[in-house]
């Protein structure tokens, strides 16, 4: 059976703060991972990178050239290759020594990223082992639709 068009032309679009930098994705992504590490920690600034995963031909980036920081993991010795906004900064997802032709998109910075949804996409987290215990929604924490000063 044909898959319909709109099956096969799954498309998806995003790109960084400043508008320097624009990407567009082609098909299903083979997964979201939620990565927990410390350097996801630090290159993100905050609890955990989302990364969506795809293999590198289904992404094309376009306007200015991205901007890339080698990281070489002091665990594994393999490198990983950071991208971002040379003008803004923006995060925009790295490559890896360890997946050949794999590269991720951060959740964040799709133009529209409610498609990515928990019950549609296989959702990985990994590296549990240094999540911090105040990034989970427990059920004692405040929560606020809005931020409280509203
Ligand atoms: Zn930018
Ligand atoms: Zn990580």
């Amino acid at each position: 059976m044909t898959p319909s068009k709109q099956e096969a032309s799954i498309g998806n679009s995003g790109g960084c703060f400043c508008g320097a930098i624009r990407f567009e994705t082609l098909g299903e992504p083979l997964r979201v991972t939620i990565c927990h590490c410390k350097w996801c920690q630090k290159r993100t600034g905050t609890a955990f990178g989302t990364e969506v995963v795809y293999n590198e031909d289904q992404i094309s980036f376009l306007g200015e050239p991205t901007a890339r920081y080698r990281h070489v993991s002091d665990e594994s010795g393999r490198w990983l290759d950071v991208e971002f906004c040379g003008q803004c900064g923006t995060n925009l997802g790295f490559t890896l020594e360890a997946a050949p032709g794999i590269r991720t998109v951060p959740a964040g910075i799709f133009d529209d990223p409610d498609w990515i949804k928990a019950d549609r996409y296989a959702f990985r987290h990994v590296y549990v082992r240094s999540r911090r215990d105040w990034s989970d929604l427990s059920s004692d924490v405040e929560v606020f639709e809005e931020h409280f000063r509203a």
